[in-house]
């Protein structure tokens, strides 16, 4: 009788236990998807103030749209209250007209783009650059070319391309297409120009390779960085030949949910 208790005793702890580890499990997993999931996780004491301002001015933005914009620095105009990016040299990094790398910034890694489809000289970051050969070569297997015109470009480069803009149409003008000197995306090392091998980058939207990019840069780690419709984001006009790197799994949601590096960045990388 004993024996036969003290079995029952034993099969009962067996239950508790194997309950407790699963129930812990769930709870891994939740926090898992909260992170995806919990918009407001990201919310910022901090900017209180300034949520309220601007969901005063966008009254039609929904409390997790006026959190993302006031923490990407949206309620500012662009190149006022600016920050030095951190997360150096990681696929993650954010650069835009709030936050900037420093005038000595050259990432790690960095390698020369072979000639076969990009001009001699060109660089760009190792784990950028493997990838972006096999999406080339898959895209050529489909019968579409796509050409690197442009990919790292160093500090002190934008500086005179930059100034050159501004010399002949105005920095109000420049501002608009061009990036300032450390807010250059091009200076991560991360992200390329492209053309179809036959017309002009500008018109890059109208090529088949375009659409090939559409529906597959995403599967190689690389997102359309300027898209059409959030430019009251991005703070620039549609680019469809400017491609960034950020890695397979956050290009997969980023392209999954529609939004842009900034966004993303807000969301799951900043730390408030
Ligand atoms: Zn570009």
């Amino acid at each position: 009788m004993k024996k036969i208790f003290a079995i029952i005793i034993i099969l009962i702890s067996i239950f508790f236990i194997l309950l407790f580890f699963t129930s812990k499990k769930k709870v891994v997993n939740n926090k898992n998807t909260n992170i995806q999931e919990n918009k407001l996780d990201y919310y910022n004491y901090r900017n209180e103030k300034r949520y309220q301002n601007f969901s005063k001015l966008f009254p039609n933005l929904s409390k997790e749209e006026i959190i993302t914009r006031v923490n990407i620095g949206l309620d500012q105009k662009p190149y006022t209250n600016t920050k030095e990016s951190p997360y150096l040299n990681k696929d993650y990094i954010l650069v835009n007209k709030y936050t900037y790398l420093p005038e000595t910034y050259v990432p790690n890694n960095l390698e020369d783009l072979d000639i076969s489809y990009a001009r001699s000289g060109m660089k760009l970051v190792k784990n950028a650059k493997n990838m972006l050969e096999k999406m080339i070569t898959e895209a050529k297997n489909d019968g579409y070319i796509i050409r690197i015109i442009s990919s790292y470009r160093s500090y002190s480069y934008q500086n005179k391309l930059y100034n050159e803009y501004v010399q002949t149409d105005g920095s109000e003008n420049a501002d608009t297409y061009s990036a300032r000197p450390g807010f250059s995306e091009h200076q991560t090392g991360l992200c390329v120009d492209v053309d179809d091998g036959k017309t002009l980058y500008t018109s890059f939207e109208q090529s088949p390779s375009f659409i090939w990019m559409q529906k597959n840069s995403y599967k190689y780690g690389f997102i359309l960085r300027y898209p059409k419709g959030k430019e009251d984001i991005t703070m620039y006009t549609y680019e469809a030949w400017h491609y960034r790197y950020v890695g397979k799994k956050i290009a997969e949601y980023i392209h999954e949910h529609n939004i842009t590096l900034d966004e993303y960045y807000v969301k799951f990388i900043a730390k408030n």
